[in-house]
């Protein structure tokens, strides 16, 4: 029986989204020392506003990507939304106000710095583990809901998606991600001094826009993500210690439909006939919608595909929503 809009089935997702976003704002509220909330940075006690809009916030994005026909659309929004405040606060803390700039201290606004930064200093920060925290909860969705750089990738390729598959994407990718790793420790290893390696990391991060704009724009598809960024390389093995997958069941006829919603590379025809995405996937879900006989699908331990939809959109928003407040600069 098809559901009306108005089911009340239509709002557990979103409720339960708002709930765990509500919880975990609140007790950062309550708890931090100092005031990580934006809000309360200029008014004390103005964070609960803050914690009430995040919450409105994280409830109509739920309330909308739950229908699949609407999570390309949606996720693209929004992750282009979450981009424009990081850097716009980026931006607000540069030319008006430290306040802006949660730490009070400027940090290079580059995904590789993740994993490149800890290396040269020889000590970790938040940053990591607030990457891996992601990676456990919910696989891959740093890499199509959370990472101001992805919302941009994704934003430059919006539009027809090139089909034939990008050459030698791996060998590029996992050398670019030798080379960040080599390069970070040389640079320990000589005790180059900080703002040398800082212009080291400014080059990367540039090569990184001219990606965005030479390959992502005219192909459709996220090529910076796919092949350029080491963190999308980390996120592609270790989202697997998370057990939610997408898989393409066995009434898949092949006739690649979906291939043209996928902006990461990872329905090519090889995929396809192998029953599954490669590698590139980040459980976006753009396609589910794409499939002529519903044989993509979510798979999280037995449960049903749109269980496991649900389940991961729940975890995966709620993350969107709480890193976008605490995005720190
Ligand atoms: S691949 Fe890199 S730039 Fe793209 S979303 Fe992942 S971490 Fe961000
Ligand atoms: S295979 Fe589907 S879920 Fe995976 S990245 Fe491509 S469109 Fe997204």
């Amino acid at each position: 029986m098809k559901e009306g809009r108005f089911s009340v089935r239509n709002y557990i997702l979103p409720i339960v989204t708002t709930v765990i976003v509500f919880i975990n704002l609140a007790m950062i509220e309550l708890m931090a020392k100092k005031p990580l909330l934006l809000l309360d940075r200029f008014s004390p006690g103005a964070g609960w506003l803050q914690v009430l809009m995040v919450s409105s916030y994280a409830f109509v994005v739920a309330y909308n990507m739950q229908d699949p026909a609407k999570t390309a659309l949606w996720r693209q929004r929004t992750w282009l939304f979450f981009s424009t405040v990081f850097f716009g606060q980026l931006l607000l803390g540069l030319f008006a106000s430290p306040i802006f700039l949660m730490s009070g201290k400027l940090h290079l606004p580059i995904p590789a710095m993740i994993v490149a930064a800890p290396l040269y200093r020889g000590e970790t920060s938040m940053m990591p583990f607030l990457f891996l925290s992601t990676i456990v909860l919910s696989g891959p969705a740093w890499c199509s809901h959370i990472c101001y750089f992805g919302g941009i990738d994704a934003f430059a390729a919006t539009g027809k998606t090139k089909k034939t598959p990008i050459k030698n994407k791996f060998g590029i990718k996992h050398t670019i991600l030798i080379v960040v790793i080599t390069v970070s420790l040389l640079l320990r290893l000589f005790d180059v001094p900080a703002i040398w390696a800082a212009s080291v990391a400014l080059g990367f991060g540039l090569g990184g826009v001219a990606v965005i704009y030479l390959f992502s724009r005219k192909q459709g598809r996220m090529v910076h993500c796919t092949m350029y960024c080491p963190i999308g390389s980390i996120v592609q093995y270790a989202k697997l210690m998370s057990p939610f997958r997408m898989q393409i069941g066995q009434d898949c006829s092949a006739c690649g439909r979906c291939s043209n919603y996928c902006k990461y590379d990872a329905l090519n025809r090889t995929d396809i006939l192998s029953h599954k995405p490669g590698l590139s996937c980040t459980l976006c879900g753009d396609c589910v919608v794409s499939c002529p006989s519903s044989s993509i699908k979510y798979k999280f331990f037995n449960f049903s595909g749109d269980f496991s939809r649900k389940a991961w959109l729940c975890i995966s928003v709620a993350l969107h929503a709480i890193t976008l407040t605490l995005a720190r600069i």
